[in-house]
């Protein structure tokens, strides 16, 4: 009786791979490349869809055109913002002017104002005399201080000037 033939190892064919499995054609130059290669040995084209249009070396250049661009662009608005904060100074320190201005005004025309009524009230009883003349005179110097402040325009002075004296009935 003939002894089984011993099970034969199958015959392990060594696998490899054909060109069409490791190579693959650069989307760029159509070189043929390994499959596995990021970038194209031949023409050195990156392999990705989009930054195949770069030469490798060009990428540092692109990323620092796109870089200064933005400091470009800030710089600028930067530079306007600084434009419009210096206006807004201006136009603050042009309005504080105004109000310390009208102030001052407001508060030189109080004075007049104060020191006619006292020249009034202190010599309301002295008709006639020197003091009372004298007060008169004074009186007369405020009111023409004070009226150009308050109606710089003559001709509206005037008219201010003639309706005052209207109110009082005509000397006899
Ligand atoms: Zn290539």
């Amino acid at each position: 009786m003939a002894e089984p033939e011993p099970e034969r190892a199958p015959v392990v064919i060594a696998d490899t791979p054909s060109a069409a499995e490791t190579m693959r054609q650069c989307r760029y130059c159509c070189g043929s490349i390994a499959r596995a290669a990021k970038v194209c040995q031949i023409c050195g084209r990156h392999q990705s869809a989009f930054w195949q249009h770069f030469r490798i070396e060009q990428v540092g250049i692109l990323v620092s055109v796109i870089m200064m661009s933005i400091a470009f662009a800030q710089l600028r608005e930067a530079r306007s913002e600084r434009v419009a904060a210096s206006e807004a100074v201006t136009r603050a320190q042009r309005a504080e002017r105004n109000v310390v201005a009208l102030n001052n005004a407001l508060r030189e025309q109080f004075l007049l104002v104060a020191e006619l009524t006292w020249l009034q009230v202190e010599t309301k009883n002295e008709f006639g005399t020197a003091r009372a003349n004298l007060a008169i005179q004074e009186i007369l110097k405020d009111l023409n201080a004070i009226l150009p402040q308050v109606l710089p325009d003559p001709a509206q002075r005037k008219r201010w000037v003639e309706a005052l004296e209207k109110r009082l009935s005509p000397r006899k």
